[in-house]
């Protein structure tokens, strides 16, 4: 996963994109998902013995970060304490030398979250300005809603007020 597209992930959980676990295969997609973005072995982002399900995700990962993002865009920074970790870090003659965590990844959850941030273009981040959506994004410098939807939306809303305005003008 490149800087951008670890930093684009993190949004998505933030924007509940993955709100809908119930559909199948999803929960399966995420999980991966996650293990790929914390740098984890393969069926461990929801360890034997925890139980399968939505609600594992959405307290696990999926509410802490979207907790941590919101705090950081509201008052510009978050603490928070970490967990015991252990890495393996692991080399072999002629290979890059590559690390996993190992265990029950909440401290790795943080670790990856603060990596991320910094490494990914945060000078992109946006938050849609349609008010029903409210979407955090990485767009161009004067972007100001998440993608066509929104923006047409919004100028159909501005151009239905402006014609309300302007019949209440006619009324008067
Ligand atoms: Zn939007």
């Amino acid at each position: 996963m490149s800087p951008e597209k670890r930093l684009e992930f993190v949004l998505d959980l933030v924007n509940g994109k993955f709100d809908d676990l119930r559909v199948p295969g999803r929960l399966d997609t995420l999980a991966y998902e996650i293990e790929q973005f914390l740098r984890i072995p393969q069926g461990q982002a929801i360890p034997p013995g925890v139980e399968r399900s939505a609600a594992t995700l959405q307290r696990g990962y999926i509410d802490p970060i979207r907790a941590r993002i919101m705090t950081l865009l509201d008052k510009g920074e978050y603490e928070v304490d970490l967990e015991k970790i252990r890495l393996r870090v692991s080399h072999s003659t002629g290979q890059p030398v590559s690390w996993t965590g190992i265990g029950y990844p909440s401290a790795l959850i943080d670790w990856q979250l603060a990596a991320a941030l910094q490494d990914g273009p945060m000078h992109k981040l946006r938050r849609c300005e349609r008010v029903v959506c409210g979407k955090l994004y990485l767009g161009r410098p004067k972007q100001r809603f998440c993608d066509l939807k929104c923006s047409n939306a919004e100028q159909q809303a501005r151009y239905r007020a402006r014609q309300r305005r302007g019949s209440k003008v006619k009324g008067a």
